[in-house]
């Protein structure tokens, strides 16, 4: 695989198999992990996987009952934590594009707090359910990258979704495009630096790409565009929650300023879960 990062050649297998049946390469270079041998081999299993996925499971119900389930209230909980982990970016900017909202609830909360929001995803029964409930946004079926539109966007979301695509970098550029000037974008993927999560994501999930805090800021900067914060995120341990609901019961304003993203935490060790990283366009005073 010439790797979609660094241009490299020369990478190892670190991985024999995967969820998507094929090997895991590591780039002997920049270090970013991906899935298959070469980008033809991914784009190949990745068409093939996403052609015959359709909602099940937890996704099912939580479409057939809006979110009251317990996969819902989790997206809930992420999508206040990311929310209030870019509040101090969002200004005036309110013209919001989602890339892969999946069931949509972050755009239907964007929408509630006044956001203009527009959604691309690949799945039209995702699509369907969606512009049933947005009052004023909509939801085009597609993909980011075939996007021919000629709005700029303050804020572009992807929320648990750059680590499925086959040419992140390719969405990077088409990103940087769709940017206005003083706008950013977000991205939440996993943290493999975390040896349980790369594990989960090789194995229990179609990931294109493993990243790390260092890949994925290599990749960021390789095509050109700068980045404002990147750190990595783990949840509370059960005692911390514990603690943590107390002081948020009796002390609300404090409980924010010693946990500002509550129920993540930032840190600097391997034990992280998700990797947040905010991004603006190069050479902006
Ligand atoms: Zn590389």
């Amino acid at each position: 695989m010439t790797c979609i990062s660094c241009g490299s050649s020369s990478n190892s297998i670190i991985f024999d198999n995967s969820f998507l049946e094929i090997p895991i390469t590591q780039c002997n270079s920049c270090k970013l992990i991906a899935t298959g041998e070469s980008i033809e081999q991914l784009d190949k299993t990745m068409k093939k996987y996403y052609a015959n996925a359709t909602p099940v499971g937890e996704i099912k119900d939580t479409i057939d009952l809006d979110h009251k389930t317990n996969h819902g209230s989790y997206l809930m909980n992420l999508w206040k934590s990311h929310f209030d982990y870019c509040f101090p970016l969002f200004n005036e900017s309110k013209n919001l594009l989602e890339i892969g909202p999946g069931t949509g609830l972050a755009l239907r909360l964007f929408e509630n707090k006044g956001f203009s929001v527009t959604g691309v995803e690949a799945n039209s029964k995702y699509v369907d359910f969606i512009n049933d409930k947005l009052i004023y946004g909509k939801c085009i079926q597609g993909f980011a990258e075939d996007l021919k539109i000629n709005t700029k966007f303050d804020i572009i979301w992807l929320s648990h979704v750059f680590e499925h695509l086959v040419r992140p970098d390719l969405l990077l550029q088409k990103c940087s495009e769709l940017l206005s000037n003083n706008g950013f974008i977000f991205i939440a993927v996993p943290d493999c630096q975390n040896p349980k999560i790369l594990n989960q994501s090789v194995f229990d999930n179609a990931s294109s790409y493993h990243y790390t805090k260092n890949t994925l800021k290599t990749l960021v900067e390789k095509n050109n565009l700068e980045i404002i914060k990147c750190e990595s995120y783990r949840e509370f341990v059960r005692i911390e929650g514990r603690g943590q609901l107390t002081i948020k019961k009796y002390f609300p304003s404090f409980s924010k300023q010693i946990c500002p993203f509550y129920p993540f935490k930032k840190t600097d060790g391997d034990n992280g879960i998700e990797i947040r990283i905010q991004i603006r366009k190069k050479n902006i005073s």
